[in-house]
């Protein structure tokens, strides 16, 4: 009989010839990661035969679970004819029609590989088109992982600066510093401390970058005024509003953006767009997108990439948001609304200091009584950290349940009110231990 390895002992394996065992820290747990066997709709199975209840979705990326057959009868038939070849495909084609048929501000649109690149590459449609060097974004937001994108994102405290005026962290060490020197850092959703610091850097912004609910700040809403004010002030200052909806665009049919009045130039996608496959993609003003095409005498941003738009993630990405119209979203957002009120119930029952921020498909809990309204008021420290991870065992290990690790879950289309009566359960549980 062969042996059939424990997480433990391939995770061994693992940390031989991988540093810490994980391609992607996301997935690394203390003392080691527990291994997938398979996964089917909103329900994962572990290589010891244990099925959990999947609020992560590998990290918001699959709107509508695991496995969906029509998925995956639509990617086995583009397999067969190939993956990827050294030609143009009408995937591609189709695929960005529907998208720009579903957003109005995606008058063009490119496809990549990851939301990081989607951020990069929007980053860098914005400097060739304004010919400025720098960016803008909020701090403790999370944009992936290029080296201006990822300024300010979980700063330890000791260096966040004045609270007003957010210092340029670096995450990597020996980022340089004139990475640092071209990020402008401002407060999430404090309209006069943001238009001061834009302010200071006025003819030098190629673009203000926003996630319309970031995740890492603590998943609050954009305010409207926020959003509407530095809408203005980049129309006043030659600058672009850059949306960052890698998450959020599950959030409504054209994305988180239509819940707001005005229009962002540029947006980045990825996640739910792929169909469960490796994508990203950059849409906006077909002005702004003219820096890209190879047709110019003058091509203001040479990009290309060995994968973008690869005929499976397009395959995948098309049968998926097909699927994901304006009844799915309704019903999944329906849902969502459901679950956070009965877990609103079950903190009062249990009469613990928990709140809930979100939107959508999503939410995030905060050990806190109240809903923090800032980065620096979600921020965990070490101690939170500590009893988050506490629970997140708790739910993993004992009541089957997986969530994100800030206490997030990301819902599918695929779930039902026996799901959100399970997580509601299960969070009551915890919370009267
Ligand atoms: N932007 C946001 C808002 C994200 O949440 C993420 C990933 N979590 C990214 C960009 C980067 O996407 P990827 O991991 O596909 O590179």
């Amino acid at each position: 009989l062969s042996h059939k390895r424990t997480s433990e002992e391939i995770y061994n394996q693992a940390c031989k010839i991988i540093p810490g065992g994980v391609s992607r820290n996301t997935i690394f747990h203390h003392p080691y990661p527990h291994y997938i066997s398979h996964a089917n709709g909103c329900y994962a199975t572990d290589i010891n035969n244990i099925q959990r209840l999947d609020f992560g979705n590998n990290m918001a990326a699959l709107i509508h679970g695991h496995a969906h057959p029509d998925i995956v009868d639509a990617v086995i038939k583009q397999i067969r004819k190939g993956t990827a070849y050294t030609m143009a495909t009408e995937a591609e084609v189709l695929y960005a029609q529907l998208l720009c048929d579903r957003t109005p501000s995606f008058e063009k649109i490119r496809f990549v590989n990851s939301g990081t690149e989607a951020v990069m590459a929007m980053i860098k449609t914005a400097r060739a088109y304004t010919g400025r060097p720098k960016i803008a974004k909020a701090e403790g937001a999370y944009h992936g992982t290029y080296d201006f994108a990822e300024v300010s994102q979980t700063a330890n405290p000791a260096n966040w600066g004045d609270i007003n005026q957010p210092n340029s962290v670096p995450v990597a060490n020996g980022t340089p510093q004139s990475v640092l020197n071209d990020v402008i850092i401002f407060p999430y959703n404090d309209i006069e401390h943001t238009l001061a610091i834009l302010d200071q850097n006025a003819s030098e912004i190629a673009c203000v970058i926003i996630d319309p609910v970031p995740h890492r700040v603590g998943l609050m809403e954009g305010k409207t005024n926020f959003i509407e004010a530095i809408y203005e002030w980049t129309r006043k200052n030659g600058a672009l509003l850059a949306f960052d909806e890698v998450v959020t665009y599950r959030v409504n049919y054209g994305g988180a953006q239509q819940n707001y009045s005005v229009k962002p130039d540029l947006t980045a996608l990825g996640k739910i767009i792929g169909g469960g496959f490796p994508v990203g993609a950059f849409a906006g003003r077909s002005d702004i997108m003219k820096v890209l095409d190879p047709r110019e005498s003058k091509l203001l941003f040479p990009h290309s990439g060995t994968f973008s738009a690869n005929p499976v993630s397009m395959t995948a990405g098309h049968t998926t948001m097909k699927m994901y119209n304006k009844d799915a979203i309704l019903k999944l957002n329906t849902l969502t609304q459901k679950a956070t009120d009965q877990i609103r119930e079950a903190i009062k029952i249990a009469d613990v200091p928990v709140s809930i921020t979100g939107t959508g498909s999503m939410f995030r809990l905060h050990l806190k009584p109240s809903a923090p309204t800032s980065y620096r008021e979600a921020y965990q420290n070490c101690e939170t950290k500590t009893l988050i991870n506490e629970m997140l065992d708790y739910l993993f290990l004992d009541e089957k349940i997986m969530m994100i690790n800030t206490l997030t879950c990301m819902f599918s289309t695929v779930m039902t009110q026996k799901e959100i009566d399970m997580l509601s359960q299960a969070l009551l549980n915890m919370f009267k231990r």
